[in-house]
């Protein structure tokens, strides 16, 4: 059959449907033209005319009637909402939910609730499955409690501790039906953690310094009085724990900063060799005093990445220095720069190497979170803050980058840089 056919097939179907949906118009239609005929002293051909005008209208107004009844049916209905299948919806949520009657039978558990808390099943005792107290006090409190919803925390122990806020709420009203639902706040909790951790860990560096200056005013105020040397020497304890408050108040910024400033690439391409240099030159008096030589290996070529020149500035910058302060019984440190070779996608590898005593391997993974030493009191001699290579981090997740940390006890170290070059 022809598309042609086809479609005037379809054509008739839906006049024929159009015609009988409209019976009632046809019928006035009829009526009128008896009317007309009966009583017009007009042309005879005026009945027929207005039969085929009545049979036209019937055809063309059944659209908007059809139209305006599925908007009745679908609005007494309560809209599309009630033909969706509950199980359909429960399977739509993310979140573990479990639907359960009012003898605390499981009726309906969604998938993501079968894959969180394993095999949960039509017909299963819902406090069997969850023998938590804090579960139980829950459904029993919502099967008893004469409440429309309820919600508690509830940690689930294995396979890794997740902590999750459980609510409890009657679906609809004398159903008879409850539903549970799980979100999971482990992540929000971790954050919470972390960031109580962090106020605390930078209170207490603010503290010691402070406490230092305090007790030195004290000294110098009374028994120390009228005793130049030890003002002198004291006063220059005091300028040392001032400066110390100073780096750690920049290191702080400098982390919220980091934090606070979203990041867009620009497009703006940096010279590495460019950058290193200037950090060299600028690190060169520390080198000097630490006894150390600085070696270069530059590749030949461009040596270029997308980026921002101030925040790789800043890489490069902590960990040079890191190399200087830690490194310095190595006596020099070897700096290069290549394109990598390893790795998914182009990219350039910086990397500075030290030959002091290195760092143990169960430390490497852990030097980059904040306030992680090795060694606090090394670190505070070297004026170190214990924000640097967290700095770092942030700096390369920032630009899509790696830090990667190879060392060897009494080796030294070697801290690589990786920047895609796209
Ligand atoms: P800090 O301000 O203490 O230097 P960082 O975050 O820069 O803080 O470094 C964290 C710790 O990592 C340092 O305290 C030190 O123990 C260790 N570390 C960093 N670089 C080196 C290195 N080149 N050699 C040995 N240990 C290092």
């Amino acid at each position: 059959m022809s598309d042609m056919d086809g479609q005037r097939q379809n054509w008739g179907r839906r006049a024929l449907q159009r015609l009988q949906a409209s019976g009632w118009l046809i019928a006035a239609g009829i009526v009128a033209m008896i009317a007309v005929q009966a009583f017009s002293v007009l042309s005879p051909l005026v009945a027929p005319l207005a039969m085929l005008g009545f049979v036209i209208a019937a055809m063309a107004l059944p659209l908007q009637t059809g139209r305006a009844d599925m908007d009745h049916d679908a609005s007494a209905q309560g809209g599309i909402l009630p033909q969706l299948s509950a199980e359909h919806l429960a399977a739509a949520v993310t979140e573990p939910l479990i639907v359960f009657d009012q003898t605390a039978t499981v009726v309906h558990a969604n998938a993501a609730a079968i894959s969180i808390f394993g095999s949960i099943t039509a017909g299963m005792s819902l406090p069997l499955k969850f023998r938590a107290p804090e579960m139980q006090a829950l459904i029993e409190d919502m099967l008893t409690g004469g409440v429309s919803s309820l919600a508690i925390d509830y940690v689930e122990k294995l396979p890794v501790e997740r902590v999750y806020r459980v609510s409890a709420s009657a679906i609809g009203h004398g159903t008879g039906l409850y539903v549970l639902v799980f979100k999971d706040q482990s992540e929000a909790r971790r954050i919470d953690r972390m960031r109580a951790d962090f106020i605390a860990n930078a209170s207490h560096e603010m503290r010691t310094p402070l406490a230092s200056i305090s007790g030195f005013i004290e000294t110098l105020r009374g028994p120390a009085r009228n005793d130049p040397a030890a003002r002198e020497q004291f006063l220059q304890i005091m300028q040392n724990q001032a400066g110390r408050m100073a780096r750690l108040i920049d290191d702080l910024l400098s982390l919220s900063r980091l934090e606070m400033k979203s990041f867009h690439r620009s497009g703006v391409r940096v010279d590495l060799r460019n950058v290193v240099e200037s950090v060299i030159d600028s690190l060169a008096p520390l080198a000097k005093d630490s006894g150390l030589e600085i070696e270069r290996n530059f590749a030949d070529g461009a040596l270029e990445v997308p980026g921002d020149r101030d925040e790789l500035y800043q890489v490069f910058e902590n960990l040079l220095e890191n190399a200087c302060k830690y490194g310095q019984s190595g006596e020099r440190v070897i700096v290069s720069i290549a394109p990598s070779t390893k790795g998914p996608e182009p990219g350039i590898d910086v990397t500075i190497r030290d030959f002091g005593p290195g760092i143990a391997e169960e430390h490497i993974p852990r030097v980059t979170e904040r306030f992680y030493r090795v060694d606090v009191e090394t670190s505070r001699s070297q004026k170190g803050t214990g924000l640097g290579l967290s700095i770092v981090k942030h700096i390369l997740t920032r630009h899509n980058g790696r830090l990667s940390i190879e060392s060897e006890l009494g080796k030294g170290a070697a801290f690589t840089v990786h920047l895609p070059t796209n």
